[in-house]
């Protein structure tokens, strides 16, 4: 048996293996967001010696690795913060310690599997934040930068897909929007927009809006404020680099709220846009349960969640046709998801 972990930094994820003694099986790799598949098939045991099979432990503010890694079948396990000793304000623990801990602390770990999502385990700290942030939250939707559909007296809808770009999956939903002339937004994580610049200039220049969906996926329950900001700031910029544009337009993965994270959106950033209708793409139900649950619960106003990156998406891909189509057949418009809410077009 080996024990792999994954680090997240400012440009990819620095990954470590040890053995059962502890000592280094391999030297650290560096792997670019764009070679996640691959890299689900080298801690797979492709093109590596040892090839011995992997326990790979990774952090709970890297939420974007996981939906592969458990669709392959490896064994995936992920540390929370009482788990780890002090994280940088950006970038996860050292990959090292990851490993380490996938050797000797495994027992104590959530152990994530494809079905449950990368926040299993986590359900009393998720409501908890999102139950202290509803103060900020009314205070925001207050002042319009808040929220989870459009108006209902108007036949506006907005279709919106997350955890993108991603290599093989954003050109194919593209594709689909461009064949029924639809606009959609895509919420991306800046690890991705880093990594694939020419995915997110695609989306832009087919007249799709863009959302920050954090740089590294984490549980916003546990960073910090200044952490949080980063993760905010930096896929700011690394938009900024790839297509010259800051999205107005953020939404927290998973969900998930806190007093801090929602206070750096009050007096400046993007609005808040959460979603009415959830498709559980994600969870990989099978393209007709994935047409039906969005069929069932779209109408008027309704903003839609969807998934392009972060996993195995092809069950989104082949139910696209079948939502796009079900929904024109209602006479619905699809608009960009800041054009739902209203806001300002600061594009
Ligand atoms: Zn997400």
């Amino acid at each position: 048996m080996l024990y792999a972990g994954i680090a997240w930094n400012a440009d990819g994820y620095q990954v470590e293996v040890v053995d059962a003694d502890g000592g280094r099986a391999m030297d650290p790799t560096h792997w670019g967001a764009e070679r996640v598949p691959e890299l689900t098939r080298w801690l797979g045991g492709e093109g590596r010696q040892p090839q011995d099979p992997c326990a790979v432990v990774l952090e709970s503010t890297n939420g974007l690795v996981d939906g592969l890694l458990t669709a392959a079948g490896l064994d995936v396990y992920r540390a929370d913060p009482h788990h780890l000793g002090a994280r940088p304000d950006f970038g996860s623990v050292p990959a090292l310690a990851l490993a380490e801990l996938a050797r000797t602390g495994r027992a104590a770990l959530a152990p994530l599997t494809a079905e449950g999502g990368g926040q299993s385990g986590r359900d009393a700290d998720y409501h908890d934040g999102i139950r202290r942030a509803a103060p900020v939250e009314t205070r925001l939707t207050e002042a319009g930068r808040c929220f989870r559909h459009g108006p209902r007296e108007r036949r506006d809808i907005a279709l919106t897909f997350d955890d993108g770009p991603d290599p093989r999956h954003t050109r194919q939903v593209l594709d689909i929007l461009a064949r029924y002339d639809v606009r959609a937004t895509f919420f991306c994580v800046g690890l991705h927009v880093r990594a694939l610049p020419d995915e997110v200039r695609r989306i832009v220049d087919a007249g799709h809006g863009l959302g920050n969906h954090t740089w590294s996926h984490p549980f916003l329950p546990d960073l910090t404020a200044r952490q949080f900001r980063l993760q905010l700031d930096r896929t700011s910029e690394a938009f900024d680099r790839a297509v010259g544009q800051v999205p107005d337009v953020f939404r927290p993965p998973y969900g998930a709220r806190t007093p801090e994270t929602l206070t750096a959106l009050l007096d400046s950033g993007p609005a808040l846009a959460l979603w009415d209708v959830d498709s559980w793409d994600w969870a990989r139900p099978g393209p007709e349960r994935i047409t039906r649950t969005v069929l069932d619960h779209a109408g008027p106003g309704s903003l839609i969640l969807m998934h392009d990156g972060g996993g195995d998406r092809h069950q989104t891909v082949e139910a696209l046709p079948a939502v796009i189509e079900g929904l024109l057949a209602r006479d619905l418009r699809f608009v960009r998801a800041d054009e739902l809410a209203g806001l300002p077009d600061r594009r």
